[in-house]
């Protein structure tokens, strides 16, 4: 037995069963049961494995691995594991799998505030964030990494969510606490129902951020099964029109924000009109549709006096 006979066993067994990129996945897999880099990998492929506890646990841990994988388990879900804005994610069934889409809504804040307040950090006034349905935490972490923030919320209605969230704030964050007078900065997170979540102590925000759930609930049937079976539905169901939590989020967001503040809103490349409306009735002005990287409209940005 080899790692490449195990790659090859791997490989058709999830070509088989219409796995899309089967061999990258298999040999993502084989890489993690048994802690291998890629250089290591390829160095060893071709040579007999020790006959050894070790090994047999890796060879078992791979083929229930493929097993998983073969009933369209996403990856990253496998793996608990995903790199998004270059930060290694945990990841598990509770959350959604961070998409490289979000990473333009990011960037777009990052470019936008450090235009705004990147100089000033620390010497005026706190500058904060809101991130509302964060899910894994993927967009407030990586905010709070690399942008000018000195308080960071995130909300989420699923305790389990939230769990991953925390984690992933122990992981990336360290320094980060949640008492705004201690640490780096202050991250927060909150259970409850998009604005309910935030504790009512008169705060308000300069950013609030959201990828809420917006597809449009008969349209889940049709998408991919590692999204349609494996992701939370809660996730990613955004009621009939798909439209559902930009209503809600346009109608309380000046409430919550600063004057001046700015919502930036994750939407489906098809719904750019329909919030760009949304958010005017509710007084947004400015309001501008950016595109991610494949074209597709994906961020709605509107500004609230
Ligand atoms: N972009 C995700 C998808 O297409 C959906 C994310 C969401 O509903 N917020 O699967």
């Amino acid at each position: 037995m080899t790692l490449f006979h195990l790659l090859t066993e791997g490989s058709r067994a999830l070509e088989q069963a219409g796995v899309p990129d089967a061999k990258q996945d298999a040999k993502q897999l084989l890489l993690a049961a048994f802690h291998l880099d890629i250089v290591h990998f390829l160095l060893s492929r071709m040579e007999e494995l020790e006959e050894n506890s070790r090994n047999e646990a890796s060879i078992q841990l791979y083929r229930n691995m493929i097993e998983r994988r073969k009933r369209r388990y996403p990856l990253q879900q496998i793996l608990n594991r995903q790199e998004f804005m270059g930060l290694e994610f945990y990841v598990n069934s509770h959350v959604l799998i961070p998409r490289q889409d979000t990473e333009t809504l990011v960037e777009l804040v990052l470019e936008d505030t450090k235009a705004l307040f990147g100089k000033e950090k620390k010497e005026n006034s706190e500058k904060s964030l809101l991130d509302l349905c964060t899910g894994s935490g993927c967009i407030a972490i990586s905010l709070a990494r690399k942008g000018f923030f000195d308080r960071v919320t995130g909300t989420d209605i699923s305790e389990e969510a939230l769990k991953v969230a925390r984690q992933n704030v122990e992981n990336l964050l360290p320094g980060w606490t949640e008492d705004i007078d201690q640490g780096e900065g202050c991250m927060e997170l909150f259970l409850g129902d998009l604005f309910e979540a935030v504790p009512r102590d008169g705060r308000r925000y300069d950013v609030i951020v959201s990828n809420p759930p917006y597809i449009p609930t008969k349209v889940i049937y049709t998408l991919e099964p590692e999204v349609r079976d494996h992701e939370p539905a809660l996730a990613l169901d955004g009621e009939e029109d798909g439209l559902a939590y930009y209503r809600r989020i346009a109608a309380s967001a000046k409430e919550y924000l600063k004057p001046g503040g700015v919502v930036y809103l994750e939407i489906g490349c098809d719904q750019g009109e329909a919030v760009r409306n949304i958010l005017q009735a509710e007084g947004g002005k400015e309001i501008r549709i950016y595109q991610d990287l494949p074209g597709k409209d994906r961020v709605v940005k509107a500004c609230f006096s």
